[in-house]
């Protein structure tokens, strides 16, 4: 079934600072972020009504436009009503978050000296990411690696580091995978096209250190829940060579949540009890009645009057 136009719909987008109707929120050809990806943005969910670690997504937003040198007229506060204004007009409980900004068309060009920045920011509704969630999914490789701090802003989420994602897992897609598995740039394992990678062996989760790529805001909620369990997360350089050694694997990621994957390049990998228990408590947090992450984390005695976390 073809989706709808995501430029077709109803409801409302924010759009530098005004509501407009969903189908006029529209731009030119010509701007800076279609033609050299000066654009960065965020992927949030909200569950039964609240943003999951909303202030934490709208920092890191102005920290990728930071990176990118854009100057943006809009606030962490201001950022954070719109982005409740646009959740509450949708009228959904659970949705996804787009918050956008990119250089506009005052300029074309390398040269951003006068460059406008524009921000939207639009909701609506989206379920599994994969389609395959619950059984696990299968990833192949990439011929794309990513990139090293050097040659890009490797912890803005900034669409141009999107263009390998996207190649690798279209790439994917064809060959039959749900997702590529993308190494960085001296061949040791980074994290799948849109969401970072968790291992296990012999009682230990194992995940590689984000020197290359997003510290996901996912990864550090999964991370904190583990420990907080009595689990040893070891965050480390980790080796394709290493993935038959290890016996179970999920991934992690705002629009992923937590995915248990069955299989990489050939190993398998059992979708067990410990995954999926780090699935539920992860649902758990998300919908936990707090505005701050901070506190809900915190909360442990809340969380933990209900049994273990996982
Ligand atoms: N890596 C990439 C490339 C991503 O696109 C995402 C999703 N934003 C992540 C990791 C996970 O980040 P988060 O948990 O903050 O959504």
């Amino acid at each position: 079934m073809i989706e709808k136009s995501y430029s077709d719909r109803d409801g409302v987008i924010w759009l530098d600072g005004h509501f407009v109707p969903w189908r006029e929120a529209r731009e030119h050809i010509l701007n800076q972020g279609l033609h050299y990806a000066s654009s960065v943005f965020e992927g949030e969910r909200a569950y039964e009504g609240r943003i999951f670690r909303s202030v934490d997504h709208t920092r890191r937003l102005l920290h990728s436009a930071k990176r990118l040198e854009m100057d943006v007229k809009f606030s962490v506060e201001q950022i954070e009503a719109a982005k409740k204004e646009v959740l509450d007009r949708s009228g959904l409980g659970s949705a996804y978050i787009r918050p956008v900004i990119w250089r506009g068309s005052q300029q074309m060009g390398i040269s951003v000296g006068n460059a406008d920045i524009r921000i939207g920011i639009a909701a609506w509704h989206w379920g599994n990411y994969f389609s395959d969630k619950a059984k696990g999914i299968r990833l192949t490789d990439s011929p794309w690696a990513r990139p090293p701090a050097n040659c890009a802003p490797v912890d803005a989420k900034a669409a141009g580091l999107y263009m390998i994602c996207t190649l690798a897992k279209k790439r994917a897609e064809e060959a039959g995978f749900s997702d590529a598995l993308m190494l960085d740039h001296q061949g040791n394992i980074a994290e799948a096209t849109g969401a970072n990678i968790f291992f296990l062996k012999d009682g230990v989760w194992h995940t590689p250190t984000p020197n290359c790529f997003l510290n996901g805001i996912t990864r550090q909620t999964v991370i904190e829940l583990l420990r907080r369990s009595g689990r040893v997360v070891i965050e480390r350089t980790i080796s394709p060579s290493e993935l038959g050694k290890f016996t179970q694997c999920f991934i992690t990621g705002t629009a992923a949540e937590v995915t248990p994957v069955s299989e990489i390049m050939g190993h398998s990998f059992r979708v067990g009890e410990d995954i999926m228990s780090i699935s539920e408590a992860y649902g758990k947090v998300v919908r936990m009645p707090r505005v701050n992450f901070a506190d809900a984390l915190v909360s442990g005695q809340q969380i933990a009057a209900d049994g273990p976390l996982v």
